[in-house]
């Protein structure tokens, strides 16, 4: 497919070279799994609905659960993960195969194999928390569930984001508090100048399972941290590893996961809210159910959701790139020189097989984080307007 080799290293001056070949089926596939992943899913929920087996599936659980409303619920969950995880598990194998082919992956296949049933049980469980209390506040306030539904759920989005890097992350990686003195002491004067407090910088063990880097900040609150890939440690320098630790730091000036979790809220309660008419046609017009607590209802409530998201992510990955503007403004304005920002931004590209010039329709639709080559010029446009003294000094 692919034919220019050779153009890179002819390229004009300030223009970035072109993404290699390798790079853009790499992406391309990435790409393609992702849509795979997320059709089969629908047509699950959509089979499901349009055959009625989602009746059968739940007289099924009634019948294991002894007539026991609660307990049926959690039995019709726990059999549409396993139908879901099965429906999926070929292009689960085959995205572990992709990452070993462009040799990205240290995952061996029985860590794998570990790791999908974990995924598996942790869906079990949240998902099994989330549909319950669903299916409570209906059976409880059948004219307001959504609202009511929907403010629970607001609270858990908080407690989630609290935990997860305490107890979700852990299930699947190591962490341990970053040890480099150096590095530390950078960050707490980089804090310091932003007049604001990290709780901790963790390592994250990646190179156990992935060859490429990567950096976060996670929590809220107490568990509030930023985390850095050992992959990210070994092979980077301290002034790069000090570029990426201050963008971390802007999202955590700039408030991003709290504002995250607004906009989350802002967005599940419009989802909820059509959810309950929905159901209520569905139910009311189609008779498809006979009432609302009826949970054989809950593909149609997944169906919603899903649909909701599907048009919604090109909004919110454009919400998202904004963030991470900002959060790349506020790195080079806090650091002595754009230098490390942009070899570091370089390196991250060439370790993860990154796209540096996507499609404009690709970045629209599918990328959270504005193209590297848009960042680096970015960087570079900024160090110029410094040096000429019309610099955009207030990150936005
Ligand atoms: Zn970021």
């Amino acid at each position: 497919m692919g034919d220019n080799f050779i153009s890179s290293p002819v390229d004009n001056l300030g223009k970035p070279a072109p993404d290699s070949p390798e790079v853009r089926r790499y992406n391309r596939i990435r790409r393609r799994l992702g849509i795979a992943d997320f059709l089969l899913g629908m047509a699950l929920l959509v089979v499901l609905l349009a055959t009625g087996w989602t009746a059968r599936l739940r007289d099924l659980a009634y019948l294991g659960a002894g007539q026991i409303y609660v307990l049926a619920v959690f039995f019709y969950v726990f059999m549409l993960t396993v139908l879901n995880k099965i429906v999926g598990l070929g292009l689960d194998y085959y995205a572990f195969r992709v990452e070993h082919q462009f040799n990205l992956s240290n995952l061996k296949l029985r860590s794998w194999a570990k790791d999908q049933v974990k995924g598996w049980l942790v869906g079990l469980v949240i998902g099994s928390i989330l549909v319950e209390l669903v299916y409570w506040t209906i059976r409880t306030t059948p004219r307001f569930w959504w609202l009511i539904a929907w403010a629970i759920f607001v609270v858990l989005f908080v407690f989630f984001a609290q935990v997860a890097p305490v107890v979700l992350f852990p299930l699947f990686y190591k962490f341990k508090p970053l040890e480099n003195e150096g590095l530390k002491e950078r960050l707490t004067r980089l804090s310091e100048r932003a007049g604001t407090r990290v709780k901790g910088v963790y390592e994250w063990k990646l190179s156990e399972k992935s060859r490429k880097a990567n950096a976060a900040l996670a929590g809220l609150g107490v568990t509030r941290r930023i985390i850095l890939a050992d992959t990210l440690l070994e092979k980077y320098t301290d002034d790069e590893i000090e570029a990426i630790l201050a963008h971390e730091l802007g999202h955590h000036v700039h408030r991003h996961i709290p504002k995250s979790i607004l906009v989350e809220a802002g967005i599940t309660f419009f989802g909820f809210w059509a959810a309950n008419q929905i159901l209520h046609y569905a139910i009311e017009r189609l008779h498809l159910f006979e009432q609302l607590s009826d949970f054989a209802d809950l593909p149609l409530l997944m169906l919603v959701s899903a649909v909701l998201s599907l048009l919604l992510m090109p909004a919110l990955n454009a919400y998202s790139r904004f963030n991470e503007r900002q959060a790349d403004r506020y790195s080079y304005t806090a650091i002595p020189s754009i230098a490390p920002f942009v070899s570091g931004m370089n390196k991250l590209a060439d370790q993860n097989l990154a796209e540096r010039q996507p499609s404009r329709v690709v970045e629209l639709l599918f990328h959270s984080h504005p193209p590297i080559a848009k960042r680096i010029q970015a960087a570079e446009a900024w160090a110029r307007g410094q040096e000429s003294g019309i610099g955009s000094q207030s990150p936005a």
